[in-house]
């Protein structure tokens, strides 16, 4: 028996990184998993590997999210569960940020989350209750330099979980937070996916990096923020909502002056 078996779950961002090993990890589970992304051709070639539905999905995009629901509706009949995983990042100082940017970056992150929520409440609801995972940041707890952007929507998905949390419990409805430090994915090593980079000794430095950064020692991996993402989905976490989730090898405990 799986932990999602019969469950209907989409998974925005799910083409690669965390929202790919989160869609493996559901389907392995028994869920139905509808692969959501913007990356069109890795988006199609997971969800065919997997079994699951494959739909385009700009998750900034009101009208995406309709046909999203629409489309899963049709295919498997209701939705259980949401994780908004999808979400972009941007180097750059506060005041060297321009506001298009600024922008760019609150229409995915945040703007994305709010929509996505808004999108599947009345059919968690409809399908007797279920659950939300939103994907904030270890940025949404503290500040980092150079990525304000990212961390001020980071911050504001966990608004966003709170209130969702309150006002839909009495839905059963359950929405919960993860806030991953660094994850070894495209966005923390861009290396991977520019074929003039030397993606290994990128990834060394990287390495090297989180070994004096992060108490346990190393970066995390993708597959370790998917089982924490099943089990804010899944009935382990029934009794659950409303919170934050650091899953960041100790980052967060401390400062270390060795
Ligand atoms: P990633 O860049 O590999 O994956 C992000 C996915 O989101 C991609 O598949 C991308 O196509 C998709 N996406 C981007 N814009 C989209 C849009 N408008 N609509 C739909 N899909 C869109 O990075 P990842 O590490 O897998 O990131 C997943 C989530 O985890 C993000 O929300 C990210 O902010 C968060 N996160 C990542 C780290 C990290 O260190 N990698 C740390 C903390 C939080």
């Amino acid at each position: 028996m799986g932990k999602l078996d019969g469950r209907v779950v989409i998974v925005t961002g799910a083409a690669r990184g965390q929202g790919e090993q989160e869609a493996r990890l559901f389907a392995a589970e028994g869920a139905r998993v509808v692969v959501a992304d913007v990356l069109d051709d890795q988006a199609e070639a997971l969800a065919k590997e997997l079994g699951a539905l494959h739909v385009r999905l700009d998750v900034s995009k009101e009208a995406d999210w309709d046909a999203a629901v629409a489309a899963t509706k049709e295919a498997y009949g209701r939705i259980d569960g949401l994780v908004n995983n999808a979400g972009i990042l941007r180097f750059n100082s506060l005041v060297d940020t321009p506001l298009e940017e600024f922008m760019q970056v609150v229409q995915v992150n945040q703007v994305g989350c709010f929509l996505g929520i808004k999108a599947v409440a009345g059919e968690i609801a409809a399908a007797g209750g279920g659950t939300i995972v939103n994907t904030a940041s270890y940025t949404a707890m503290t500040g980092m330099a150079a990525v304000g952007t990212y961390a001020a929507t980071k911050h504001a998905i966990l608004g966003l979980t709170r209130v969702a949390a309150m006002e839909l419990a009495q839905q059963g409805i359950r929405v919960n937070a993860m806030c991953p430090g660094a994850i070894d994915t495209a966005m923390s090593n861009p290396a991977l996916l520019d074929p003039d980079a030397d993606a290994e000794e990128m990834s060394k430095a990287i390495g090297d990096l989180y070994r004096k950064l992060v108490p346990l020692g190393r970066i995390g991996r993708p597959e370790e923020v998917a089982k924490l993402a099943l089990f804010l989905t899944s009935d382990d976490s029934s009794y659950i909502t409303g919170q934050p989730f650091v899953i960041d090898g100790g980052w967060l405990a401390g400062v270390s002056i060795l």
